[in-house]
């Protein structure tokens, strides 16, 4: 006899109760992955468009966060990922420059010293 998953009727492991996965488990509570809990929450940030509409009518990071309800680094996170982030407050910011031919670790600390 072999159980199968809740969610997507996948066949269980051994050690799986009730459903083959983390992501099947919270999908059938309704809920999404820590990554896609904005996208569940504030489904606007992950429409590109709607976003680059509000930066167009002046929005910020602020703005639109205070809009929806969410925290200012939420909408800037959203903004990162539809590549939006050149409209960041430069002075709030923390954008990574677009173009580092130096490893990552490097940069964090050269970032430091660029700043001024
Ligand atoms: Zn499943």
């Amino acid at each position: 006899m072999s159980r199968t998953c809740l969610f997507c009727g996948r066949p269980l492991g051994r050690h799986q109760k009730k459903y083959c996965s983390r992501e099947c488990h919270l999908a059938a509570r309704g809920l999404a992955l820590r990554k896609e809990g904005a996208a569940q929450k504030y489904p606007q940030l992950h429409d590109p468009d709607w976003l680059a509409a509000k930066i167009a009518a002046g929005g910020t990071a602020t703005t639109i966060a205070a809009e929806i309800g969410c925290a200012r680094a939420t909408v800037r996170a959203a903004m990162q990922q539809a590549g939006l982030n050149q409209d960041i407050d430069p002075r709030r910011g923390r954008a990574p420059p677009k173009q580092v031919r130096i490893s990552a670790d490097l940069a964090a600390r050269l970032g430091l010293l660029e700043a001024a």
